[in-house]
Formats: structure tokens, C-alpha cells, sequence
């Protein structure tokens, strides 16, 4: 950090390439531009300086890491902004077509619920809850996706673009229940 305890180009440009480095190990893409791209780290570096954690840059958080747990970069919507519009909501993230500049960027809407809807059901959380398992498979909040490559369970409303594990596509993937 520099003297006054913003991020130096120099640190934000190391947290870029990084999260270049591991978007690309998870089979995803970092937006190519890389100014943009920079300011975004520098965005994130602030907010781990501020809260303790990564909130979205482009997001107002609360400051309690309980309350702001969805906007953690990356965030609980991240998967489902690009499978809808090919953008995080920042746009760090971009899928294949923009990353080759096939198309662009574009506002997107704001996925996370209100503040009031959070404070009713809580966080959007895309993980299976105890109450979930104890009123059985027919009381499942989300449907579980199967990768038919390895096999990958995730229970989300959608499957992600690319299996984590063996980087299969979206197309791989079926419902499992
Ligand atoms: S919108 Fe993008 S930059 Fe913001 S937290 Fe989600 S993944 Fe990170």
C-alpha cells in the first residue's frame, strides 16, 4: 500500500494477474481489458483493506462480513449474471464471446435481492440448508446439476458455464435431481 494506505498500480496489477491466473485455472475469463480490469483489483484491495474481506467493488457493502457474505468477490451471482449476460455484474468476469470481443459488455441489472428481501430469507445462498435435508429430496430449495464428465454435484438454479473440476461445459452437465 502507499503511504496514505491506497493500493500502489504495482499491488493492484499483482491481484489482477492473479485473478487472471486462477479465472483461467477455473475455466473462466478475466474481461480483457486490463485498465479496467486493474481499477476493479485496486477496487477489491481497498475493500480488504476497509472490511477484512474482497466486497464487490461495484456493490455498496455493510461492512459486516455475515451481512455483505453473498458479495464477496466472487460473488453468489457471478455464475448466473454470466450465463444470463455474459458479465458478472462488474464485468471482471465475461464469457468466451466478450473475452474474444465477439461482443460487448453491457449494464446488467442488479440480481441481489433488496435489502429488506435479504433481511426476510437471508442471503441468496445457492448450498443445500439443514432444513433442506431434513425435509428430504422433495423439499430441495435448488435443483442439483451432475456433471456427466466427473461427476460434479452442485445444487444451483442453473449449471455453471464450467464444471470446477474438470473444466467441462455448461453442456455437460444434467439434472441429477
Ligand atoms: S460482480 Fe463480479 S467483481 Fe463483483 S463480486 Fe461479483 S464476481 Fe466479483
Amino acid at each position: 500500500m502507499s503511504d496514505k494506505g491506497a493500493p500502489t498500480d504495482e499491488e493492484a496489477a499483482t491481484l489482477r494477474d492473479r485473478l487472471d491466473r486462477d479465472a483461467k485455472q477455473g475455466g473462466y475469463n478475466l474481461n480483457p481489458d486490463k485498465d479496467f480490469t486493474l481499477e476493479l483489483a485496486r477496487g477489491l484491495l481497498i475493500n480488504g483493506s476497509r472490511y477484512g474481506y474482497w466486497a464487490c467493488p461495484c456493490r455498496l457493502a455493510d461492512g459486516t462480513k455475515d451481512k455483505d457474505l453473498d458479495i464477496i468477490c466472487p460473488c453468489d451471482y457471478r455464475d448466473r449474471d454470466l450465463n444470463e449476460f455474459g458479465a458478472c455484474y462488474c464485468a471482471l468476469y465475461v464469457d468466451d464471446d466478450i473475452r474474444d470481443g465477439k461482443k460487448q459488455a453491457k449494464p446488467i441489472p442488479e440480481r441481489r435481492p433488496s435489502e429488506t428481501e435479504r433481511n426476510r430469507v437471508g442471503p441468496d445462498k445457492s448450498l443445500v440448508t439443514s432444513k433442506d435435508a431434513t425435509a428430504g429430496i422433495s423439499g430441495l430449495k435448488y435443483p442439483v446439476w451432475r456433471c456427466t464428465v466427473c461427476g460434479y454435484l452442485c445444487a444451483r438454479e442453473e449449471p455453471p458455464l464450467v464444471c470446477p473440476i474438470c473444466k467441462a461445459k455448461k453442456d455437460r452437465f444434467e439434472r441429477f435431481i
